[in-house]
């Protein structure tokens, strides 16, 4: 199997009641701590078939294609078949080398179930080809260990509705149990963090309102207690920072990416060293100065 876990290892796949396998740590885990890092066993283009993805599952060796047939497979993707049916349910999206998208299978990270609020954040590492799973808290003992498969930025009942079209479950996380003014007020949150997004890259000739938004969705990702999508919104403020020729403020927002970066994609990831080179010469960055004068940035 294609996947690095560290010799201390953190956890086990074990059966939970009423949710099939899981993943739950079998020691204390420290926020920032790698607790895998894996190569998909294979990948596939976004328009996938039946005998495309069985062709790919003989190419495994015996005891991946094993684990691959023991992998979930939710009702509502039973009928594309067992092939293309498990990697609808287990895939994980990621981008190519060209950036075009696609979904890798991940035979130990595709054990982990979903929550809205997650405690492992993962990401695709195209320098180094591999998803990392990296805390983004520090974790007790006989915890579940979760990632997000899709829509953390959506209101409840969008979540809930895009991960049973999909997946085949309705999410029970902490977040989809929310009701009343709580759960109204989560809703704003997330609903501003997805709009956000959206909007910041054609904001960035305005600086003051482009760092005023991400400062705000920062402030909503907090609230929420998701690390997930953290360090984006700083490395847009760098990115904006750049662009205006500040150099104060590019390096204060590189700095304020790598500490939320710490919780995501982790110190050892590809982008991690990006930044740090970055920020110790934001100058280097392909976008310095791309406004042909200086405006002053906000900083962190
Ligand atoms: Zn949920």
């Amino acid at each position: 199997m294609a996947a690095q876990v560290p010799a201390d290892l953190a956890f086990e796949v074990v059966e939970l009641p009423g949710k099939g396998k899981g993943v739950v740590s079998t020691r204390a885990i420290k926020a920032g701590e790698l607790i895998l890092a894996e190569s998909p066993a294979f990948t596939t283009g976004m328009r996938r078939t039946e005998p495309m993805i069985t062709a790919a599952v003989d190419k495994l060796s015996a005891s991946d294609r094993l684990v691959f047939h023991s992998l979930a497979l939710s009702d509502n993707k039973a009928a594309l078949g067992p092939f293309l049916g498990r990697m609808e349910t287990n895939g994980i999206e990621m981008a190519s080398a060209t950036g075009a998208p696609q979904q890798g299978l991940f035979l130990l990270g595709s054990r982990f179930n979903h929550s809205c609020t997650p405690n492992i954040c993962r990401t695709w590492d195209g320098g180094l080809g591999k998803e990392r799973f990296v805390a983004s808290v520090d974790i007790d003992q006989d915890i579940e260990l979760e990632i997000y498969y899709d829509a953390l930025y959506k209101r409840q009942h969008e979540r809930q509705n895009e991960l049973h079209a999909k997946f085949g479950f309705w999410c029970k996380c902490r977040a989809c149990c929310l009701t009343g003014a709580e759960l109204a007020d989560s809703d704003q949150r997330r609903a501003k963090i997805d709009t956000t997004r959206q909007v910041l890259p054609q904001l960035i000739a305005q600086p003051a309102r482009f760092v005023q938004l991400a400062k705000e969705a920062l402030t909503a990702l907090e609230h929420e207690g998701i690390y997930t999508g953290r360090g984006p919104f700083a490395y847009d403020c760098f990115q904006a920072s750049v662009a205006w020729s500040d150099l104060e403020a590019a390096k204060l927002w590189a700095a304020r990416n790598l500490e939320l970066q710490k919780r995501e994609a982790g110190v050892g990831s590809s982008e991690f060293k990006r930044m740090e080179a970055l920020k110790a010469n934001p100058k280097a960055h392909r976008s310095w100065g791309a406004f042909g004068r200086k405006q002053k940035v906000e900083r962190p």
